[in-house]
Parts: C-alpha cells; sequence; structure tokens
C-alpha cells in the first residue's frame, strides 16, 4: 500500500469510530508521526492529507525542516523534550504534546516569552502509571495547570497520553476511558491560560478505540507509513 492509501484507510477508519461513537469527524486530527521517514515520505503524507505532521526528536525534526519537509501541513512535537532543546522548537511548532513536568512548562515559558510568542502545549499524563514513562499522574494535573495559570507565554490546550504498549486497542480501553474522565473533571474548572480543547491519544494499534473514547488528535506513525526500518532512538 501506499502512503496515500494508509492516509485514505486512516481517514476512513478514524470516521467510521467517530460515527460508532456518535461524533463528528471532522473535530479529530490525524496528526502524522514521522519519525525516521525522510522528507520524501513525510511530503507524500502531507499531499494525501494528513492533518498535521508530529516529530519526536529535534535533531531529526530540525533536519527535516531544513530541507522544507513540513510545508502545507503544521507541525506538533510529540516525543520527550530536554529543557536545552525547547529553544529549538517553542515557535517551530504549533503544539508541544509532551510536556511532562512544571520545570519543562516554565523553561517553554521563559523561551516563548523571549520570542515574543505565546506556545500552545498538552500535558502529558502518564495514564498507566509506568514507571518507564514519563508524565504527570492524574492527581497531580490540577497543580500543574495552576502553575500554568501563572505563565504568559503557555497556553495549555489539554491533555495527551502513552497508555501502555498492546496488541489491541480494547486491552487500552481503560485508559482512553480514564483519560476522557480526566478531561472531562478539568474542562469545567476555570484556570487562566488554560483551554482544554483537545486530548491527544490513540496510536497506530489503537487510534479507533481512542476515537470511540474522545480523542481530538491521533498520532499515527506504522498505519500511515508502514514499519519503520531501524530501532527507535530515545
Ligand atoms: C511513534 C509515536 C507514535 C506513533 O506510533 P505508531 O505505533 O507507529 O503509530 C505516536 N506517538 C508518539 C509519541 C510516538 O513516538
Amino acid at each position: 500500500m501506499t502512503i496515500a492509501e494508509n492516509v485514505a484507510l486512516v481517514k476512513k477508519n478514524i470516521a467510521a469510530a467517530a460515527a460508532r461513537a456518535g461524533r463528528d469527524p471532522s473535530g479529530i486530527m490525524l496528526v502524522a508521526a514521522t519519525k525516521q521517514n525522510d522528507a520524501d515520505r513525510v511530503r507524500q503524507a502531507i499531499a494525501a492529507g494528513v492533518d498535521a505532521c508530529g516529530e519526536n526528536r529535534v535533531q531529526e525534526m530540525l533536519e527535516k525542516a531544513a530541507l522544507g519537509a513540513y510545508e502545507g501541513a503544521p507541525l506538533h512535537f510529540i516525543g520527550h523534550l530536554q529543557r536545552n532543546k525547547v529553544k529549538n522548537v517553542v515557535g517551530l511548532v504549533s503544539l508541544i504534546h509532551s510536556v511532562d513536568t512544571i520545570e519543562l512548562l516554565r523553561q517553554i515559558d521563559r523561551v516563548a516569552a523571549e520570542k515574543g510568542l505565546v506556545q500552545d502545549v498538552l500535558l502529558e499524563i502518564n495514564i498507566g502509571a509506568e514507571a518507564s514513562k514519563s508524565g504527570f499522574a492524574p492527581e497531580e494535573l490540577p497543580s500543574a495547570l495552576a502553575a500554568a495559570a501563572q505563565l504568559e507565554s503557555v497556553r495549555v490546550r489539554g491533555l495527551m497520553a502513552i497508555p501502555p504498549f498492546c496488541a489491541s486497542g480494547e486491552e487500552n480501553r481503560r485508559y482512553f476511558v480514564r483519560m476522557q474522565q480526566l478531561f472531562v473533571d478539568n474542562c469545567d474548572k476555570k484556570y487562566d491560560n488554560v483551554r482544554m480543547d483537545f486530548m491527544s491519544m490513540g496510536m497506530s494499534a489503537d487510534y479507533e478505540t481512542a476515537v470511540e473514547c474522545g480523542a481530538h488528535i491521533v498520532r499515527v506513525g506504522t498505519a500511515v507509513f508502514g514499519p519503520r526500518t531501524y530501532p527507535e532512538k530515545h
């Protein structure tokens, strides 16, 4: 299958999952997880109509950006972000999905203020309480939102989660349901600089379940590009 055929299939599956949940599919964003795919393949995904590209590694993103790989689509950062790399990411991407500490939030705010812009971010939730994963524990979310309310150059737009690795989407339904509950609970509270618009959850193995459970953004790599050739580096 070509990248264009894959994108068409993923979009069809998103629309079907949205219909099962009584949701409008036009409110669901398909972010192509572009790691390890070169500029030419990224361009094919954009031409096929993905809503945005999401990169994991700063260096790889800068190299592809220099080649103009992302022209025609918004760029997101979805990987673990080190504080010393924040300056390379703020302003280049329209959304950072993976803010996992208050220190990182403050660093993004400082850099965004220096650049004279407001950076949109999501707060990453460690919904499976996995020791190997970063992210806020669900019970830490209110204090993270209260911290964000003090920062004028970041705007929290919602939540992101990477549930435990699973073979099928069904296994992760309980985590997506928990995310949906957390999102709804925190939507009602009013904080400055916080607008709970998006939940970013669902990858190749489980995006349809995530959409059934309320995801507004899915991050899909393998189902768009095929299997990655090289082992993942972090
Ligand atoms: C790689 C990656 C994805 C996509 O993974 P696939 O299983 O290939 O769809 C989604 N989110 C993040 C943060 C990733 O690193």
